[in-house]
């Protein structure tokens, strides 16, 4: 049997453009609350499934006047893979209600180093709430949440 490679190669060129072309970010439409003020911000935090949690920018904060809570003890920053992440040591954190789809809860989001997204929910958020996501036109809905989904939670 013989193989036409150039008919193969033309085929994979293919698939990698439909993949280019599909390739988007998921982000969502937050509101956040600090829980010291209750003061209210909306905000478009990403969805990613390679981030180990909640994360916010320093940055971000600062501009925000997010009152940071020091960690106990502060932790390395994992890739999902388990390597250390270029964002070095989370120091803070800090408490917020998040609003979602008539969701709300309270939680902690560790502050890091990262510039690009000002909040980004990782793989604990997505866990929990299991939401169903069409990554191709990025909508995003929450029919699958846990019962208990609303209360206070931290994720580990
Ligand atoms: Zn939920």
């Amino acid at each position: 049997m013989t193989i036409n490679a150039d008919a193969l190669k033309s085929e994979e060129t293919e698939v990698r453009k439909i993949a280019e072309r599909t390739l988007r970010e998921v982000t969502v439409k937050i509101g956040l609350e600090r829980i010291n003020t209750q003061e209210g911000i909306t905000m478009e935090a990403l969805l990613d499934s390679g981030a180990t949690g909640l994360v916010m920018s320093s940055e971000f904060t600062k501009k925000q006047g997010f009152k940071l809570k020091k960690l106990e003890r502060p932790m390395q920053v994992r890739n999902v893979d388990r390597t250390f992440n270029k964002e070095g040591l989370i120091e803070n954190m800090v408490e917020v209600n998040i609003y979602y789809q008539g969701h709300r809860e309270r939680t902690e989001i560790d502050v890091i180093r990262e510039q690009k997204w000002k909040v980004i929910l990782g793989m604990p958020w997505l866990a929990y709430h299991n939401p169903e996501i069409n990554w191709r036109t990025g909508e995003v809905k929450m029919t699958r949440c846990p019962e208990e989904c609303g209360k206070q939670w931290r994720p580990v």
